[in-house]
């Protein structure tokens, strides 16, 4: 018997918090989850989901006017209704929330609706005052957004509420050029916004290979997207008409409906105790850890984005999984971070897994890439001036595949199977002597010259 109230202690039932818990749970633990907000986190919540299926509602923008070139008889202006999309997505949330919750249930996890925070090597202090112990506990409490401190910066809004829009606003104004920012830049413009993006260096989506994040630069650009570069933040001015004026350096002010922040996430580690059990934070705000997600205090462990090292769902997942099977479940299991697929939901897609070019010839040296432009058969007879680009690096002493990098309808849905097989280190040979499948565009992949 232990002397703890439970053996496990879990803060913030997202997807790495939930995943630990039913696991550990069914490896035959006492576990509690404690959540300030709703159970899902991030990913279900406001995050992945719902982003996921306002991508797919504002993609019904071009393919009715695509349908058109295929025979279907299509208004020229079609109406949209934002708030039947806004509340059936809340309504699939919720769906998801409920899914969340009886799993946990089902296992026999205590899901405490209240806010914890550490107070000791093995104690919790709840919202209410109450004191919880616990053998261990594990901090999975995500990220959120990072907002700059200028002026008026408290008129501008995060992805946390644009699901919540009572419109869609005419002009919008998203203030960096990573993941979120594209990906909302691509639903605000098929949703009917004029959409500027602002960035404080020359690059969109750093990390992602040159010459597919250039593609979508370009592509966005054709689409009547704007974007101001080198531009830094300096302030929001909110006029008498509701109108936001953003001053920035560099450029011209510009006036604007809305201004969403999408620059970066920030570990949710402030205010939550971490220092009465001495666990370790970096220069980020993230709890440090070790290979089995162990911070620097014995009984105190953390997975998913509060760590900051790979801020994608499904890693989260796994770590959470390691994390119980490996003190639960006598299985110990380390989760490999190489060759993460990933992918951005912009209007195109991209998606790529592995080293991108220039970071092949870092590490490798001799390298050989191999691509395939092409205009998608739909886009063709859509009349639908947009080229798709996939790229396949290769190491070239050894012909293994080391990188693929895509742009184009459908990518994050291809590049799934094309990362098993960078996974496994299959070679550009192993992949030519794959017949092709006819006509996809998953089929250049085995194409490419
Ligand atoms: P990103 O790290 O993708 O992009 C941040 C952007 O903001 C960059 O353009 C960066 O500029 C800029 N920036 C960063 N800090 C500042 C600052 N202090 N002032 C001004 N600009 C700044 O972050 P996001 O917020 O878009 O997304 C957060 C994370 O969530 C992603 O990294 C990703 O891991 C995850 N995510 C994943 C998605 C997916 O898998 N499809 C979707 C959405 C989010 P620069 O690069 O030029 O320095």
């Amino acid at each position: 018997m232990s002397d703890y109230d439970y053996d496990l202690f879990v803060i913030g039932a997202g997807s790495g918090g939930t995943r630990a818990s039913r696991v550990a749970a069914a490896h035959g633990a006492k576990v509690a989850v404690a959540e300030e907000y709703r159970v899902g986190g991030t990913c279900v919540i406001r995050g992945c989901v719902p982003k996921k299926l306002l991508v797919y509602g504002a993609h019904f923008a071009e393919d009715l006017k695509d349908a058109k070139r295929f025979g279907w008889q299509v208004p020229d202006e079609c109406e949209f209704d934002w708030k039947t999309l806004r509340d059936n997505v809340m309504e699939e949330v919720d769906r998801i929330n409920g899914a969340y919750t009886d799993t946990l249930e089902s296992q026999g996890v205590e899901i405490i609706h209240q806010r914890a925070t550490v107070s000791g090597p093995n104690e919790v202090t709840l919202a209410d005052g109450t004191k919880k112990t616990a053998g261990k506990i594990l901090i999975a409490v995500g990220a959120h957004p990072s907002v700059p401190t200028c002026p008026g910066h408290e008129h501008g809004i995060t992805s946390n509420e644009a699901f919540h829009l009572e419109a869609v606003p005419k002009r919008v104004l998203i203030a960096g050029a990573g993941y979120i920012a594209n990906e909302f830049a691509g639903i605000f413009h098929q949703l009917g916004a004029h959409v500027i993006l602002i960035n404080r260096t020359k690059e969109i989506l750093r990390g992602y290979d040159q010459a597919i994040r250039d593609r979508l630069l370009q592509i966005s650009l054709m689409k009547g997207l704007e974007f101001r570069f080198d531009a830094t933040f300096e302030g929001i001015e909110k006029g008498e008409d509701g109108c936001l004026t953003v001053s920035m350096s560099g450029h011209e002010p510009v006036t604007v409906d809305l201004v969403m922040f999408a620059t970066g996430r920030v570990p949710n580690t402030e205010g939550l105790g971490l220092e009465t059990a001495g666990v370790e934070l970096d220069e980020k705000g993230a709890v440090k850890v070790d290979e089995d997600n162990r911070s620097s205090c014995d009984s105190i462990f953390a997975v998913g984005d509060v760590t900051n090292r790979v801020q994608l769902t499904p890693v989260a997942i796994r770590e959470g999984q390691a994390f119980a099977d490996t003190f639960f479940g006598d299985k110990p299991t380390r989760v490999d971070y190489g060759c993460i697929p990933a992918a951005v939901f912009s209007h195109p897609p991209l998606a790529g897994v592995g080293m991108t070019e220039s970071e092949a010839k870092q590490k490798l040296g001799s390298v050989r890439v191999y691509s395939s432009d092409f205009r998608p058969m739909k886009n063709v007879l859509a009349g639908r001036d947009e080229r798709a680009l996939y790229k396949m690096v290769c190491d070239g002493e050894t012909d293994r595949v080391v990188g693929i990098h895509m742009i184009g309808p459908d990518c994050a849905e291809i590049i799934q199977a094309a990362a098993v097989c960078v996974k496994a280190g299959l070679t550009k040979a192993q992949f030519d002597e794959t017949v092709a499948l006819h006509p996809t565009m998953a089929e250049e992949l085995v194409l490419m010259r």
